[in-house]
Parts: C-alpha cells; sequence; structure tokens
C-alpha cells in the first residue's frame, strides 16, 4: 500500500500519459482486472477503480493481468518479441508451472529470455510465470472466503476449490499417513495487504505477507523442515492470532501472545529472541542488535537472520533498522516497514 499522497501524484501521472513515469508505477483496474503503464491508450479509469503498484510484480501478485493495449511488460520503445510471444504463452495457461524447460516449445534461449525479462521488469521469466500463477490462487482464495465460511459452519473444513488453489501454491499435500505432521494454513486480510499463517494446534509456524518475496520457497523450506503436509485450515492458534493481529492494526495490542515455534540455526533463534525484547514503538540498529548478543562485528549476519525471520510483524524484524537512521531491508516490503514503525510510535502516543 502506497502513501495516499504518491498515489494522488500517481494518478494524476495517469490522467495526463506522463512519459517520465513510464516505469515509476503501474496501475491495477478494479473494474477490469488488468493493469497497465501510466501512458495506456485506453479511457483512464476512476480514481475509486485504481489500485497502484510500483513493480509488475507486485501488480501480478495482486492478481492482475497486463494490459494487451499497452503492454505493461514490454518497453513501451521496444517490445520484445521474445517476452510479447512468453507472456501471451503464460496468459494461456495462467495455472501452469512455467520452468526454462518449456522455453524450448517457443524456440526461445533460456538465458536470452532471462536476460530480457530481468533487464526489463527486473526478475525472470519464471518468477513472472509465478508470479501471475500465485496471483490468480490468491485471487481464487479470496474469493472462496465467504464459500469456506460456509462450509466451517456446514462441518466441511474447506471447499475443493479453495484446496485447489490453495495446493497450486503450497503444492500438493502428500497422501495424510499415519504420524504425519499437519499444518494448517490461512489466509487473513490485514490492512496493509494479505497475509498468510501456518500452524499446528500448539505453535504459530509462519506469518508472511502474501507479496513477501520468496514466499513459496520459504513454504517449501517449511514444509522440509517439519515434515509436515500443509492444508488449508484453522486452528486455535490462528484463530487467537486472527484476533490479536486485528487488535495490532488497530493500535491497541503492543504485545502478542500467540505462542510461536522458532525452526532455525542456535544463531537465528538467538537473535530472533532478541528482537521479541525490543519494545512495542521503538528501533534498535543491527550494530546494536550485534552488541547486544556480545558479536559487535557481526551486523551483516544479524541483518541475514532477521532476513529469515518467518513470523512477521509478531517477532518484529521491522523494528530492526541502519544504523545511519535509513530503514534497511524488509521482506515484506519497505512501505509496510515504514507504516508499522510510525504506526507503533503514533499509538502510543495516543
Ligand atoms: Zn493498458
Amino acid at each position: 500500500m502506497l502513501p495516499l499522497e504518491l498515489e494522488k501524484e500517481y494518478y494524476q501521472a495517469l490522467i495526463d500519459r506522463k512519459t517520465e513515469y513510464e516505469g515509476v508505477f503501474f496501475v491495477g483496474v478494479k473494474t477490469t482486472g488488468v493493469f497497465c503503464r501510466p501512458t495506456c491508450p485506453a479511457r483512464k479509469p476512476k480514481w475509486e477503480n485504481c489500485e497502484f503498484f510500483e513493480t509488475a510484480e507486485e501488480a501480478l501478485l495482486a492478481s492482475f493481468r497486463p494490459c494487451k493495449r499497452c503492454r505493461p511488460l514490454s518497453h513501451p520503445d521496444l517490445v520484445s518479441e521474445i517476452v510479447s510471444v512468453l507472456v501471451d504463452a503464460v496468459e494461456k495457461e495462467p495455472e501452469k508451472r512455467w520452468k526454462d524447460e518449456d522455453l524450448q516449445r517457443f524456440s526461445v534461449d533460456p538465458s536470452t529470455a532471462r536476460r530480457q525479462f530481468k533487464k526489463r521488469f527486473g526478475m525472470t521469466f519464471v518468477e513472472y510465470a509465478r508470479a501471475r500463477r500465485m496471483g490468480l490462487a490468491f485471487r481464487h482464495i479470496r474469493n472462496g472466503h465467504s464459500v469456506i465460511d460456509t462450509q466451517i459452519s456446514t462441518g466441511y473444513e474447506s471447499s475443493s476449490g479453495f484446496r485447489d488453489a490453495f495446493s497450486s501454491i503450497m503444492g500438493t499435500p502428500p497422501g495424510l499417513q499415519e504420524n504425519c505432521n499437519v499444518l494448517k494454513a490461512s489466509w487473513m486480510d490485514t490492512r496493509l495487504g494479505p497475509m498468510v499463517a501456518a500452524a499446528d494446534d500448539e505453535a504459530l509456524y509462519l506469518l508472511e505477507f502474501v507479496q513477501r518475496r520468496g514466499l513459496e520457497r520459504e513454504i517449501e523450506r517449511l514444509r522440509q523442515k517439519t515434515k509436515s503436509a500443509i492444508i488449508p485450515g484453522s486452528t486455535a492458534i490462528i484463530s487467537s492470532l486472527e484476533v490479536e493481529l486485528d487488535k495490532y492494526f488497530e493500535g491497541t495490542l503492543t504485545e502478542f501472545k500467540t505462542p510461536v515455534k522458532l525452526l532455525g540455526s542456535p544463531f537465528q533463534k538467538q537473535v530472533w529472541e532478541a528482537l521479541q525484547k525490543i519494545p512495542y514503538g521503538e528501533t534498535l540498529s543491527y550494530a546494536e542488535m550485534a552488541a547486544s548478543l556480545g558479536k559487535p562485528t557481526a551486523y551483516r549476519a544479524v541483518a541475514r537472520a532477521n532476513g529469515a525471520n518467518q513470523i512477521a510483524v509478531i517477532l518484529p524484524c521491522h523494528r530492526v533498522i541502519n544504523s545511519n537512521g535509513e530503514l534497511g531491508g524488509y521482506g515484506g516490503g519497505i512501505p509496510r516497514k515504514k507504516w508499522m514503525i510510525q504506526h507503533e510510535r503514533k499509538s502510543l502516543q495516543k
């Protein structure tokens, strides 16, 4: 979510078809489901139907598809044939798990495709296809929500449509054998965008923004580490988390009580435990954190351990910043980090 001021600036640039905003933002049009570049020749959407993104990947993950008229995934002055062929191919089979090998079908050299995609949009072809697939899958889940609620109340845990959509993100769960661990995963809407949570009956294992880079890999690692099947559903832990998250985003909760399970190396766990001691509304630098662990030179390792945190918001890695006051990195995106730091400060002042 971008600041309102910035969205207004982008909307004006969209209306004026300003070429200097090319590549700066993309606009998703809720009524048509497509996303466009600022200079799209099509009729301009109303303000309330626009959603603004700073990268094409974010637009894809929000389940928008590229506009056929302005082709937001092509460079305005140089429409790459390879790119447009591949984007069209993905649109024909968006649910497919595209791999580099598939490029042979189109007589496209994988390294050329990789270079062209990367240069123009900062992601490879495979990453593009994955973002599109996840966006669609998540939309199915979102649309399925009311269906699921009905089915839970009538005794079914989830609809098969929901299950299909979920498996396309989580991978197909292995056959449920005896002694197989099961983690339930649930989707939740927050004011900073959708999040996904995974938990068993005892603890929370994962909480991430759906748009977090590398989420799919993270889920795969979780599955391997815990030797679990991850299936859609809820547990008492997830219900408690939902209540707590709502309160956090309202500004009325400063400390989470939902139990978490830390899966990492001894050093990572040390860092994550230190994270939990940073008070609400305060920040610490990576260097200060390293010093507090008795390893003053290990600030890079501390930053990496922060990046490997799988329980966003609750393990507040958003409260760790650079020594010079800059925000540093954040898997869920810098605007979310900034928002949470300011939100916590403001809530304390109230
Ligand atoms: Zn367009």
